[in-house]
Parts: structure tokens; sequence; C-alpha cells
């Protein structure tokens, strides 16, 4: 009996592999058509900041509109996208998208206005990248420095010698470079001197249970210190609350991102916010 207990077993490890497969298949066959269709969108998160309150920025998310399965988050596509080499034609649309986004947002008086784009391992490690930008700039008559680039800590210390080299080009392109989700890698402080970034942006896991516990608070202030000599900005996400804003505007963080500032928003609602923030167009 035992054999055929193997046997079932052997048979269920299967199919779930199968449909797991299936699965993975599906939702290639679905990005490559969402491509085709237009049901990928942008939204918009204000980054503030810490010492005005006032919007200086925006940092774009890729949102999916899924026929059938409604709003899909980044989270549950971007790695297939990765797998399958898609995100590099992906990445390029979210890069042309935003920049278009920027100047439209210039074009209204909001000339001070950046955006900041997110990148995938992929995405940063291919050869067009530095073209492809140069690129969505050009087209859209854009300054590059008012489009930064975010790249995990992780992506920029998985091949940290490669890495230099490639933010050196974007870095000599004008565009600004943002470490993202910064403490959950494993950054060699060497390398990150040498980095030519211009941002770190704490990871929201520490910023969570602020200002009452301890160790976050004491990881916070490190990383801020750590930051500002090495003369970058740092950026605080995941700010929820009154009191995490107070603590980190208190400890020195330059801005800060969260949904107690605004939560992801598609362009139309974003620039809703942008007319009636209390700091108005910069006018050009
Ligand atoms: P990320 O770049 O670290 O973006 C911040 C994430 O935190 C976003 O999730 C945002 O909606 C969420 N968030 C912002 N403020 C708060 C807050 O106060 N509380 C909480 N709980 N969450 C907050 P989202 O939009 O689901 O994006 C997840 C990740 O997907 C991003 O993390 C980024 O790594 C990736 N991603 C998003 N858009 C793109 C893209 O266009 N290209 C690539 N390659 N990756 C992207
Ligand atoms: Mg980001
Ligand atoms: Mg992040
Ligand atoms: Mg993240």
């Amino acid at each position: 009996h035992s054999k055929s207990l193997g046997h079932n077993t052997y048979c269920f490890f299967q199919t779930s592999m199968v449909a797991n497969a299936q699965q993975q298949l599906l939702l290639l066959q679905d990005l490559r058509l969402a491509m085709e269709r237009q049901e990928f969108d942008l939204y918009y998160q204000a980054k503030v900041d810490a010492k005005s309150g006032g919007i200086i920025g925006a940092e774009a998310l890729l949102r999916w509109h899924h026929p059938v399965r409604g709003l899909i988050l980044p989270d549950a596509f971007i790695p297939a996208a990765e797998r399958s080499g898609m995100i590099v034609q992906l990445g390029a649309w979210v890069l042309g998208e935003a920049c278009r986004q920027l100047q439209a947002w210039h074009d209204q008086g909001y000339g001070d206005m950046s955006v900041a784009v997110n990148l995938s391992g992929l995405q940063f490690g291919h050869t067009g990248l530095v073209g492809a930008v140069r690129d969505a700039l050009q087209r859209n008559n854009l300054e590059p420095r008012h489009l930064t680039l975010e790249v995990t800590e992780t992506v920029a210390m998985r091949d940290a010698d490669a890495s230099i080299l490639i933010l050196r080009q974007l870095n000599d392109a004008g565009v600004r470079i943002a470490i993202d989700d910064f403490g959950t890698g494993y950054s060699s402080l060497l390398y990150l001197k040498r980095l030519p970034a211009h941002e770190l942006k704490i990871d929201r896991g520490f910023v969570r249970e602020l200002p009452h516990n301890a160790e976050d608070a004491a990881i916070v202030s490190a990383i801020l210190a750590l930051g500002h000599t090495l003369n970058l900005l740092v950026v605080a996400e995941g700010v929820e609350t009154i009191a995490q804003q107070r603590f980190l505007t208190a400890l020195g963080c330059d801005s800060l991102q969260g949904y107690l500032f605004g939560r992801p928003l598609p362009s139309d609602q974003f620039q809703y916010i942008l007319h009636s923030s209390l700091r108005g167009p910069s006018g050009v």
C-alpha cells in the first residue's frame, strides 16, 4: 500500500506543479496581451519636503487594470515580467509615460516637480537602459535632474562593481539616483561610499513601528547619519502617522512619503491634489 500512497503523492505533487506552471503561462500570455491592450497605468504618490510639507515630486507606481481580475499590484506581476524578460519593454513604457506626464505637469506651471521611476534588476543590468533614459528625456524635452531612478539596495549591491559603472553613466546623463528599500539588503559601506547616488530611501519596515520601537529609532538615526555623512538626501517611505512625521523630521529626514501625505493616485487625481496643495504652481 505504501507503493500506491507514493504514487498518489507523486500524482498530487505533479498536478499542483502543472497547475502552477499553467497559471504562470496564463499570466505571461495575459501580460503580453496587456501591453497590446494598454491595460497598464501609472499611479503617482506624493513625496513631500519634511520641513515645509510641500509636494516636491511623485513616485510613479505601476498598476495593471486586468479586464477580469481588476486592479493588480506590481508585486503580483513584476516577478513574472522580470523572469520572462518582458520587464525591459514594460520598463521602457513606464519611463516614457512618466516623462510624458511630468512634462505635462511642467507645462501646467509645476516646473519644480520631479518624478521617480522604479527600475527592476533586469532593466538595471540591460545595456539599453542609458539610451532609453536619454531618449525618454529628450522626447519630452525634460531636464534630466527632474527624473529620479530608484534601484533597490539589493539590486545595486548584487554586483556592486557593475552597478557603479551603470550608475556612473546614469549620473553622467544627469538623472538622480535613489537607493530604494535601504536597510533590507546587505550594503558594503566601502561600495556605498563609491555609489554615485543622490538619495537613500529608508525602507518602510523601519518606519512602521516608529516612534515607540527603540531599535527601529536607533536604526533610522544611524541610516540618517550615514546618509548625510555620504552627502545623500535621506527619504523615509511608509509614513502613516503624524507621530512618525514629527519623529522623522526632528531626526533630520529630508523628505517623506506615505499614506499620511497621500496614497498612490491615478494621474488626474494626483493632479487635483497638486492644484489644491498649499504650495501652488511654481510659476514658469
Ligand atoms: P517601492 O518602490 O518601495 O514603492 C513603495 C510601495 O509602498 C508602493 O507599493 C506603495 O504603494 C507602498 N506605500 C507607499 N506609502 C505607503 C504607506 O504609508 N504604507 C504602506 N503600507 N505602503 C505604502 P506598490 O505600488 O504596490 O509597489 C510595490 C513595489 O513594486 C515597489 O516598491 C517597487 O519596487 C515595485 N514597482 C512599482 N512600480 C514599478 C515599476 O514601474 N517598475 C518596476 N520595476 N518596479 C515597480
Ligand atoms: Mg520605489
Ligand atoms: Mg521602497
Ligand atoms: Mg519596495
